[in-house]
Parts: structure tokens; sequence; C-alpha cells
């Protein structure tokens, strides 16, 4: 029989029974592979007792917790369709994924009940529980839900090609789409991940990142699961509290988008205190060259990154440790089985090999592969289109070098057109994070009568005397950039808008940027 997540877990707790597998530092709870089993079992019995069945969904609203890792492997357990959503979106955002994705059970905690509350009422065919509080008035609770349920495996059939989950995009572009994957596709990702992270049952992996978006569900936890390695979850991102859980909890490898290590370098730590850590992950966003540099020098660990979309599962490139000094700033090579192109049309134009790109040149990434989406859910048309001619579009613009490895310069959204120029807006980004007072920067086009646009950036300075004038000298000195590229106008921030997952919300720069000009 073709494997699943399911039974991947299964024979993990079967290998591992007595091996820690979870540690849930809100609780302090420390749960060993068969205990883990044991609560998992039990929670898949009270959602079906709940009425939950082959194919229903369950959405979760959870920050990094037991119950969300439990939840995840319950649902596989009787067959139901996991649907773990953004912790972080407000009401009317949360209402449409659970309009679109239509669960029977939402769980959800105290830290997210303020956005799940106001939806009760207008959704009575849901069962929301919480793991938090009892009694509540509008809600189950979680725990009363599973006390003195039977905790016998339950019996279900699952074939490799059954949907495991609905995962909604980072709406970063537009509004999040559901993205269908299969057992198949996630079983195929999470062994290309443990080879490529080469783990073993000896790694400790510390959670941190929302467990809720595929870079750490698909990349680092299933990947840990599959081979029995400890799974240490931490409720949310607190700079220093990561290096100190690092020290405490002898953490091998962690996976951090480029604004949480950002800030994890902004705290006093010691070389010591990364000890045990032997590899760190990010991906996700760009991360600047300089920022690369300096946390291989901070941590002396150097970084692995990974490149990819929620529709491919989502890693398709990797750069490697011993790739970062040489190739900076580059998404690294390919993974395993994944045929990654770039094509010279953004347009829906035919994607034949003919119209591929010259090394140097850029164009759209295509790419297909093994853990490639089903669907998009309830959007055949958009599916049709992202999957133009079996290649997933990813809308991403970059190139290959001779030695083929992909440089990655901006979504073809966010690209800046000025003078009938290319202005791709993560080099302009990459120079200023080069300067030594630039804590964070996002650049954006805006209307410019002349040009059709200009390029403006937003800062977050690490030094008050920063201004302007200096940034300027800096952009155009040394050949850092063509004059043309260069900010024609700077905006000082105290902090840029960035969603869970650590992604620049380069469409509310945009929404500021004209509310500056009216
Ligand atoms: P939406 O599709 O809803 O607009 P999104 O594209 O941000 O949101 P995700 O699937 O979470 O949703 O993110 C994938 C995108 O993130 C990629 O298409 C790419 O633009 C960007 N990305 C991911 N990893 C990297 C990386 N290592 N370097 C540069 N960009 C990256
Ligand atoms: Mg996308």
């Amino acid at each position: 029989m073709a494997p699943t997540l399911k039974s991947m877990f299964e024979q993990t707790v079967a290998k591992y029974p007595e091996k820690e597998g979870l540690v849930d530092l809100r609780l302090g709870t420390r749960w060993t592979y068969r205990e883990w089993d044991i609560e998992v079992n039990r929670l898949a019995n009270a959602l079906k007792a709940s009425g939950v069945g082959k194919g229903d969904r369950v959405s979760t609203v959870l920050f990094n917790t037991a119950e969300f890792a439990t939840s995840l492997f319950a649902c596989m357990k009787i067959g139901a369709i996991f649907n773990p959503i953004n912790f972080r979106l407000m009401s009317k955002e949360l209402s449409f994924i659970l309009k679109d994705a239509d669960p029977k059970v939402v769980l959800f905690e105290k830290a997210t009940s303020s956005q799940v509350q106001p939806l009760v009422q207008s959704m009575p065919h849901i069962e929301f529980w919480s793991i938090d509080e009892q009694n509540m008035e509008y809600a189950l609770s979680y725990y009363e839900q599973i006390e003195g349920v039977s905790i016998d495996r339950p019996s279900c059939h699952l074939e490799e090609d059954d949907p495991y989950a609905i995962m909604y995009t980072s709406g970063t572009t537009g509004l999040p789409k559901g993205v269908v994957h299969s057992h198949r596709d996630m079983v195929d990702q999470a062994l290309l991940m443990t080879a490529a992270l080469r783990l073993t049952d000896k790694d400790r992996g510390l959670t941190v990142a929302p467990i809720f978006h595929c870079a750490e569900l698909h990349c680092t936890f299933f990947p840990r699961v599959m081979v029995g390695a400890a799974n240490v979850f931490m409720h949310h991102f607190d700079p220093a509290e990561v290096i100190e859980t690092v020290k405490e909890e002898e953490v091998t490898s962690f996976f951090a988008a480029p604004t949480m290590w950002n800030m994890m370098l902004q705290e006093d730590f010691s070389k010591e205190d990364f000890r045990t850590l032997r590899q760190g992950l990010y991906g996700g966003a760009p991360m600047a060259p300089a920022l690369t540099t300096r946390l291989h020098e901070a941590l002396g660990v150097q970084l692995i990154q990974a490149y990819g979309m929620t529709e491919m599962g989502p890693a398709i490139t990797a750069l490697m440790e011993d790739e970062q000094q040489s190739k900076a700033g580059s998404a690294g090579r390919p993974l395993i089985n994944f045929d990654v192109r770039v094509v010279k049309t953004n347009e829906r134009g035919p994607s034949e090999p003919e119209e591929v790109c010259k090394p140097g040149e850029p164009g759209e990434i295509i790419v297909r592969g093994p853990s490639m989406m089903q669907a998009y859910y309830n959007r055949p048309e958009a599916t049709e289109e992202a999957l133009y001619k079996g290649w997933y579009h990813t809308g991403d613009i970059g190139s290959f070098d001779d030695d083929g490895y992909l440089w990655v310069s901006d979504r073809v959204k966010d690209m800046i057109i000025s003078g009938g120029e290319n202005i791709y807006s993560r080099e302009v980004e990459d120079v200023l994070f080069d300067h030594p007072a630039v804590m964070d920067a996002a650049v954006i086009g805006e209307p410019d009568e002349l040009w059709g646009e200009r390029v403006v950036a937003f800062i977050v300075k690490k030094d008050d005397h920063l201004d302007e004038k200096q940034l300027d000298e800096f952009c155009t000195s040394e050949n850092r950039l063509a004059r043309y590229k260069r900010p024609r106008r700077y905006e000082f921030v105290s902090e840029l808008p960035r969603n869970a997952s650590g992604k620049l919300q380069k469409f509310k720069l945009r929404e500021k940027s004209a509310a500056i000009l009216e």
C-alpha cells in the first residue's frame, strides 16, 4: 500500500514509541510518540462522534500548540481534511476562509477568540471548540469534548491521492486561495526535505515560525516526524525566548522567516548559546545577503534557504550551507525531481521549451514536480490558469545563472517600471539593507507623470541619525545602484507591515503612498 502521512506517523510511533515526540512549552507537556498517538486517537474518536467523517473539513485558528499537532493527525485518522488558518486574520478575513472551506469543526484558543467570537452566531452549522476556556457560552470546550473518549485507533482507509489538507496562501497579492494537497504530495515533500536537511531521530527541532504556514508544517515539521525527531513547540515568536529555548532544549534545527532572524540578531547572545544548533533555515521571503552574512558571523552557523510557494508544497529550490557565500542572494538549485524553468512570457502564452530564457535573462519562474497542488479549492478557473499546461506559474520573476542557480528578483506584481526600464524591488532593498544603520527596508513604485513609476523606499532605522541624504549617497556611490533605480523618496517608519509568515504587505505601503500623494 502506498504511504500516506497517516501511515508515516503510525510507523514512527511504532518505531520510536518511547522517544520524545512533542514538547509544548506553553503547557509544559512532554509527550513520547506513543503518548502523542494516544491523544491523536482520542481526538479522532471525539471528532468522529461529533459527526466528522471522511472528506469533511476541520479548521484550526491556533498558534503553535500541542492541540494543533494533535488535530492534524487526528484528521488523518478519520480521513477528514485539515484546514489550518492564519491566527492573525481579522474576523472578516477569517469569515471568508470559513465560508470557503466550510468546516464541521473549528478549533481555536483564547489568543484567537476575539477574531472567532463575532462569527459564531452567523455560522450555526459549525461547532467551535475552544482549547482554553471551559464553559464558554458560544463555544464547546475541547477538553470536555475529548473527556472519556476511546483511545482505540479508529479504522479508516486512505489512498495516497486522498486530500490531506486545504492550505490557504498568504494573501500577499490578493484574497488567499485554498490549496488542496494530497497525502502523496506531502509524503514526497517530507522525503525530499528529510534528505536535504539530513534529519535523523537524534534531531531536536524547534517550531517557532507559525505552524499553520506550509513552510514550517511541510518543510520541517513533517520531515522531523518522519524520522522520529523531537518537536519543541513555542506558542509564538519571541526573539529572546528562541535563543533561551535553543540552549535549554538543545535544539539542532529550526526554521524562521527572514524578518524573525533579523529580530533575533538585535538580541544579546553569544555563539555558545547556539552550540547545539547544526542548521537554521529561512525562506518564504527574500533575505538580503548582508543579513545572511551578519547572521553567519553572529551564530557561527551557515543558514539554508528554501524557496517555494504553498501551491508547490512549498519548497522547490534550496541554497545549502556551503553555497551561502559563493551564491549569496540566490535561491539555490531545484530540489530532486523538480523541473524549474524561467520563461519569457508572464502572460498566459505557450510555455514551451523554445521560450525558455537564456542564463542571466529574467522571466517568469514556472515549475512542475512531485508535491504540486491538486487544485485551488472551489476555484476551477484559477486552477486552470495557475497550472497552465501542467506547469505551475509562480508569478515570480527570476533568472538562472550559468551554474544552474536560480535568482528570484521580484514578484511580477511588485516589479517597478520606470521610464520603460524594469526595476526589481528586491535589488534596491538588498542595497539598502547593506547600510549599517538600516534595520528593515521595503521598496515600491509610485505613480510618476514623467516616468510612469518612481521608486519609493520605506525604511526602519537602526540609528536615529540616518537621513535621506545619507541613503541617497550610499545607493549611488561605489556603483551600488544605477541612478534610475535609486529611491526618489524615502519614508521613515517605525515598522513595516508584514503578515504572520513575515511577508511584506506591499499593498499596504502602496495605500500609504497613495494617501500621501493625494
Ligand atoms: P498569495 O499567493 O495569496 O498572494 P503568497 O504568494 O505570499 O500569497 P505563499 O505561498 O505563502 O503565499 O508564498 C509564496 C511566495 O513567497 C513566492 O511566490 C515568492 O514570491 C515568495 N517567496 C517564498 N520563498 C522565497 C524566497 N526564498 N526568496 C524570495 N521569495 C520567496
Ligand atoms: Mg502566491
